[in-house]
């Protein structure tokens, strides 16, 4: 593995997660068309977004405590963007990921576009329906690293979002952006509505637009309702259990323990993920989510190893003390300790021969995905066939959603343009 962060851009990416980064007095980020700094999601992003080469999208911790210390300092020189270390020296040029005009937007019921989506990279996240009750009981049980619950009334507001309003924003974001992927995210409803609340939109995305969607919720009781959505043309599960540890997960994440346990997460992950048949190109998948660096390093890969084992796919996130949260003391992560769990969710992954990177124009900020992960890997030429075979099915299928999805739009009439 290249350890050199000037021509790794992969380990660039891992850095700044654990180190963040700083905004030197040039930086004009939202006159220079970037997007600001939004509070979003279930607490794990908050920073700056940015592109670093070879197409990896990021997202910067730059509000948090430990990102003062960092020794990367992004400049702005005649209009370019460089992340320099604090000796000076240019580690790599970057770019400012581009702030959309619906950013600045109301849908036609006045509210504040970025209240009913924002883009994480270059998909749409929507935290649809109200808070996650772990924040709102008597005694508090959110997840520790959370900070859902604190962003009532701002960014990204999780409240009810109307169905009008969220398809406004997504033909804002198709037209003006070219999304291909939407993805939703609830927190715990103790009536499991969850699935009820999302399905009316998946539907209505999907006939309209084809866009591929993915659905993040607290595994239902039911596990039927997964083949409920696949049928809907539901393209991803994700079930969010942050650790593998099971005392770590009892401490980390009370709610989820008692109303949940680690074993239904885990037999969700499982059971969506045999929804797929072995070997087929259904655009479907399983994913086991964690967070590194709120438990051993060696715990995290049991956890890539587990859920790949099972079928399913990981998506690992660094652990992010933000503002505000009950763990906003803590340290981040150290990148040494994260290299071998990267590594091992890219190796895992090609070993085991699971559809990663397959979809069209899918860069996502606030993780490294596991095909951005080849960086990692010690003897890349072990993968070579198996990532041409990857690269080939991804041209395959992006050419494929392309066509199916032109016929439909030209079926509605809509042109888009993004
Ligand atoms: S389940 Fe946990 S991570 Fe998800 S919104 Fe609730 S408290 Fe946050």
């Amino acid at each position: 593995m290249d350890y050199d962060v000037r021509s790794n851009p992969g380990l660039l990416k891992l850095d700044l997660y654990c180190r963040g980064l700083r905004l030197d007095d040039s930086c004009f980020v939202e006159r220079d068309g970037g997007r600001k700094i939004l509070r979003t999601r279930a607490g794990l992003g908050s920073g700056l977004e940015l592109i670093l080469p070879h197409g990896l999208w990021t997202n910067a911790p730059v509000s948090e405590p430990f990102a003062k210390n960092s020794p990367y300092i992004l400049h702005q020189e005649d209009g370019a963007y460089w992340i320099r270390r604090d000796d000076g020296e240019r580690i790599s040029p970057v770019e400012l990921s581009p702030r959309p005009g619906w950013y600045d937007r109301e849908t036609s019921t006045g509210r504040p576009m970025t209240r009913i989506g924002t883009l994480q990279g270059t998909y749409l996240g929507i935290y649809q329906a109200k808070v996650c009750e772990y924040w709102t009981e008597p005694v508090k049980s959110n997840c520790k690293f959370c900070s859902v619950g604190l962003n009532l009334g701002v960014d990204d507001a999780p409240d009810q979002k109307s169905i009008s309003d969220v398809m406004e924003v997504v033909w804002a974001a198709v037209r003006e952006s070219g999304i291909t992927y939407v993805d939703f995210n609830t927190g715990h409803h103790s009536d499991h509505g969850y699935l009820d609340i999302l399905e009316p939109y998946i539907r209505e995305i999907k006939k309209d637009t084809g866009l591929l969607i993915g659905v993040q919720t607290p595994p239902h009781p039911d596990l039927s309702r997964y083949d409920r959505l696949k049928q809907m043309g539901v393209n991803r599960v994700s079930f969010c259990f942050e650790i593998f540890d099971r005392d770590r997960f009892v401490e980390v994440c009370p709610g989820k323990h008692r109303e949940y346990g680690l074993d239904r997460y885990l037999e969700a992950v499982d059971y969506c993920a045999k929804l797929r048949k072995p070997g087929s190109f259904e655009p479907w998948v399983s994913n086991g989510e964690i967070i590194a660096g709120l438990e051993a390093p060696e715990s995290s890969m049991a956890a890539i190893d587990w859920i790949t084992e099972h079928g399913g796919i990981p998506t690992v996130c660094v652990f992010r003390p933000l503002l505000g949260t009950d763990y906003a003391d803590l340290a981040p992560p150290k990148t040494e300790e994260m290299i071998p769990v990267f590594r091992r969710l890219y190796e895992a992954c090609m070993d085991r021969d699971l559809p990663i990177g397959i979809a069209p124009n899918i860069h996502v900020s606030l993780v490294l995905l596991p095909e951005e992960c080849r960086w990692f890997a010690d003897k890349p030429r072990r993968y070579a066939l198996k990532e041409m075979k990857r690269q080939a099915m991804s041209k395959l299928y992006s050419a494929h959603f392309h066509r199916e999805r032109e016929k439909l739009l030209q079926r509605a009439g809509a042109a888009v343009t993004g």
